[in-house]
């Protein structure tokens, strides 16, 4: 095995989205683009005690990528224009291909708001390659039961496999191209190899515990980790129990031009999604 070598470990940005304070490893003015990962937001872990006001993202429209949503703790609930509506639990996995244009609202179930509990999330944005950003939107909802999970690392990290093929197991979701995606989890004491594919982009987020990663201490505060374009797996040593986020794809390489909700390839292409979410053409709740 060739080592995949740690080319950047970065720290997250601070920022909100709506009601929830979230980090962003991604963009960071050290890493502005992940190829084809464009933006990473780690929501939580937020704990509302019970009698908590429900707290939501209003609708708003997405076009031009895939914003895929990994809840870890708690359940989240979403409704769009293309009808779909339903709660997304721990363990779960929601995958919204925007494609020409979606609207859609997003926040904790008002049950889990009024019963207390926490929600942890992330939600990642994957680019579309420029012909298919106009594709039909598309809508997956990916049940524990259909996420299959592998031990990796001799047994530290049990990956469950979401998208693309990890250690001879394969992910449920459809993607618009190749982009490898695990929710996993550390087990402390536990070290070994996880391998992934001969892609450029690998990119391992550490939503919490701590890791050291081909002997480089990941340490307070920092998360992200960004590998270099050659070489297959990479050396995990867990110090401490907790949970991660592998990504893994092949770059674009076309032009991105993003502007608020949306990712194109020219700013042309931006005026128009103003002027079709201006006119109705992205649908309605
Ligand atoms: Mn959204």
């Amino acid at each position: 095995m060739e080592v995949r070598a740690v080319e950047l470990i970065t720290t997250p940005l601070h920022t909100s989205v709506g009601p929830f304070s979230v980090a962003q490893p991604l963009p960071t003015h050290a890493l502005r683009y992940a190829d084809p990962f464009l933006l990473l937001h780690h929501a939580g872990p937020h704990t509302f005690p019970p009698g908590s006001e429900g707290a939501k993202i209003e609708a708003h429209p997405h076009r031009g990528f895939e914003p895929v949503t990994f809840v870890f703790q708690g359940s989240v609930l979403h409704r769009d224009s293309l009808g779909n509506q339903g709660v997304i639990g721990a363990g779960e996995v929601q995958w919204i291909t925007s494609g020409s244009g979606i609207v859609h609202e997003e926040g904790p179930t008002p049950q889990m708001a009024r019963d207390g509990g926490t929600v942890e999330l992330i939600q990642l944005w994957v680019n579309l390659p420029a012909q298919r950003k106009m594709m039909r939107p598309a809508y997956q909802e990916l049940r524990t039961d259909a996420i299959p999970s592998v031990q990796s690392a001799g047994g530290a990290v049990t990956l469950h496999v979401v998208s693309g093929e990890l250690h001879g197991v394969r992910g449920p979701a459809i993607t618009q191209s190749t982009v490898i995606t695990a929710m996993g989890t550390m087990q402390a004491g536990g070290r070994g190899v996880v391998d992934v594919p001969p892609v450029p982009t690998v990119v391992l987020y550490v939503l919490s515990g701590r890791v050291r990663v081909n002997h480089t201490h990941v340490v307070e505060g920092q998360r992200l980790v960004m590998f270099g374009t050659t070489g297959t797996g990479f050396h995990v040593d867990v110090e401490e129990s907790g949970s991660m986020l592998l990504l893994a794809g092949e770059p674009l390489n076309e032009p991105m031009v993003q502007y608020g909700p949306f990712v194109m390839n020219t700013e042309e292409e931006i005026r128009e999604a103003f002027r079709d979410v201006a006119r109705g053409a992205f649908g309605t709740l």
